[in-house]
C-alpha cells in the first residue's frame, strides 16, 4: 500500500532561503513550520515570511519591516543561477552599493562561455564581476557575481 503524506515548509518571500532548524526543513503542520522559524527571527508581516536578512528592526520602536524587493535585474540573474546552472542552491547577499550572488559548482572550476556570456548580456552595465574560485579542501567551487544595486 502506498500512502502519501504533504509537508510544510517556510521560505523568505523576498530571498528565497528556506527555514530550517539545522534538523528539519519540512513540518507536519503549517503551524509547525511558522512557529519554528519565528522562533529563529523569521518574521510574518501581511501573510509574507522573511528571514533574519530580509527585514530590518527600527531601534526605538523595535518595529521590523521587510527591506524593499531586490530590483528585475537581480531577480533575473538569481532566477539564471538556480535553473542554469548546475550545483547547490544559490545565495544572495547585499552590501551598500552592490549585490552578492553566489552558488557552489559540482565538479567543474568554471563557467560554461555561454553562461558567462549570458550573465554579461543579461546585465549590461550593471554587471561589476564574474569569479570562480577554487575551494581549498573540496573538489568543487564557488562561482560569485557582483551586480550594482
Ligand atoms: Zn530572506
Amino acid at each position: 500500500m502506498i500512502i502519501s503524506e504533504i509537508f510544510y515548509g517556510v521560505k523568505c518571500n523576498r530571498c528565497g532561503e528556506q527555514y530550517e532548524d539545522g534538523e528539519h526543513s519540512f513540518w507536519s503542520d503549517e503551524c509547525g513550520a511558522v512557529e519554528n522559524a519565528m522562533e529563529s527571527e523569521w518574521i510574518e508581516e501581511k501573510g509574507k515570511h522573511y528571514c533574519s536578512e530580509c527585514y530590518e528592526q527600527d531601534e526605538v520602536t523595535e518595529e521590523n519591516t521587510a527591506k524593499p524587493d531586490f530590483p528585475e535585474h537581480v531577480k533575473n540573474l538569481k532566477k539564471f543561477f538556480e535553473k542554469m546552472i548546475v550545483g547547490h542552491s544559490s545565495r544572495i547577499s547585499e552590501q551598500d552599493d552592490y549585490f552578492k550572488i553566489s552558488k557552489n559548482l559540482y565538479n567543474t572550476t568554471e563557467l560554461n562561455h555561454y553562461e558567462t556570456t549570458y550573465i554579461k548580456e543579461m546585465l549590461g552595465d550593471n554587471l561589476i564581476l564574474i569569479e570562480v574560485k577554487k575551494h581549498e579542501r573540496y573538489s568543487s567551487s564557488e562561482a560569485t557575481v557582483l551586480v550594482k544595486r
